[in-house]
């Protein structure tokens, strides 16, 4: 078969297959719990639907400007002057078919073959393949004290004469870490010094817990937007719940998004114009569902923090954000139940029926990620399926769905 190397090197996403898989099960009539992906479970927002639903029934549909419909730039523009407390003007906005495409627009538009990019273990999983996809060298830099906070020093020694770009995404996925200040503070300066790009990835910049505090990049420099090595990237995706709308964007000098607009008038065109409008509408209507979607979020946060805390062996630390945990099984690693997080992972499903995301998938081996996104119930007894599997002092029967099951690996 002729497949490129590269396009045959590129991985899965983890997360989708994941899903994929729970899917199955879930219409086999099997009782999944799903622990893996990261989707919020509200509605679309109503402003959205009315606003998608307008443009559909007004039968004007069209191709629209590669970086987006005017209106919707003046709606982020808004965004950004609201949360970034910065002005933008329409020049420094490309609307993109999701984050995602915002993200691998912005890589292909500054990387040479071979330039490199600085990740932050542990990292989103599609960050690595992203930078592959555009002949670039991934560099991955982790932190060597256990915990999820980037260190300075270990970011310098990465940097070489080939970097083009350090990737920050804080809040985090997969961690639930908001890095703090003083970090965002040295990493703007650095990158602005050696005129790097610092790509902030800021799509969970609203959902933080229990005090934790987000700040905007660009508080830390004195550069206007023209001039700042920050590019900033959001979405409506984690903003509203509206994952299966697609549509994210990208703030940057007008120089890098006159070509990222190049770039996406050749591949997509443009992100959908219904979409666009939904995207505008959730933007420019009532805001309290962020606020309620991140309540919902820390309540959950309590229980699975709860959960993990009485369980014994594992170590975690606590999430300041997202809908993420990233709790260490490495005591049940090496052990006669599994070699490493993929096959941890892998028994979770088998045994339990409960999908988790293998540590491995973004640079941390040991670990598991649990989404929290879900509801109370199916996390309480999520974490008590794992617990079945897993730790010799939980009770060693239980109710899977209708099945009383009996553990005997133990
Ligand atoms: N960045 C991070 C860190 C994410 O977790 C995700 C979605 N899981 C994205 C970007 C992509 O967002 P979108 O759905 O808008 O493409």
């Amino acid at each position: 078969m002729n497949i490129s190397r590269l396009a045959r090197s590129i991985a899965e996403s983890p997360t989708f297959a994941l899903n994929e898989e729970a899917r199955i099960l879930r219409e086999r009539g099997e009782p999944v719990i799903n622990m893996g992906i990261g989707e919020p479970k509200n509605k679309t927002p109503i402003t959205a639907i009315l606003s998608s639903a307008a443009r559909l029934s007004g039968g004007d549909v069209k191709y629209t400007p590669p970086d987006g419909i005017p209106s919707l730039k003046k709606a982020i523009i808004r965004y950004t002057e609201e949360n970034y407390n910065r002005m933008a003007s329409p020049e420094n906005v490309i609307v993109s078919s999701g984050a995602k495409q915002s993200l691998f627009n912005i890589l292909y538009s500054i990387l040479n073959p071979q330039d490199e990019v600085i990740i932050l273990a542990p990292y989103w999983v599609s960050y690595p393949e992203m930078v592959k996809m555009v002949y670039g060298v991934p560099v991955i830099v982790t932190p060597e004290d256990g915990s999820f906070h980037p260190r300075m020093e270990d970011i310098k020694r990465a940097v070489s004469s080939y970097t083009r770009a350090v990737i920050v995404n804080s809040p985090n996925n997969p961690s639930g870490a908001v890095f703090s200040n003083e970090f965002i503070a040295e990493i703007v300066e650095f990158c602005e010094q050696k005129k790097i790009y610092l790509i902030m990835d800021d799509i969970y910049h609203k959902l933080v817990f229990n005090g934790a505090k987000w700040e905007p990049a660009y508080k830390y420099t004195d550069q206007d937007i023209e001039n700042t090595m920050i590019i900033t990237v959001n979405g409506v995706a984690k903003l509203y719940g509206m994952t299966g709308f697609r549509i994210g964007w990208a703030v940057a000098n007008r120089k890098l998004v006159e070509v990222m607009r190049n770039v996406q008038g050749q591949m997509t065109s443009c992100a959908s114009h219904v979409l666009q409008a939904a995207a505008e509408g959730a933007l420019n209507g009532m805001q309290s569902i962020v606020e309620n979607l991140r309540l919902g979020f820390e309540n959950n946060r309590t229980f699975i923090v709860n959960e993990l805390q009485s369980f014994n062996g594992i170590r975690l630390i606590p999430p300041q954000s997202t809908f993420y945990a990233l709790p260490n099984f490495q005591a049940y690693i090496p052990s006669h139940l599994a070699k490493d997080s993929v096959e941890l992972s892998r028994l979770l499903l088998k045994k339990a029926m409960v999908v988790t995301v293998p540590g491995k998938e973004f640079g941390m081996e040991g670990h598991l990620r649990l989404s929290y996104a879900g509801s109370v119930k199916d996390i309480t007894e999520g974490i008590e399926r794992i617990k079945w599997v897993m730790d010799p002092s939980s009770p060693n029967e239980i109710y899977i769905g209708e099945r009383k099951l009996v553990r005997d690996w133990l």
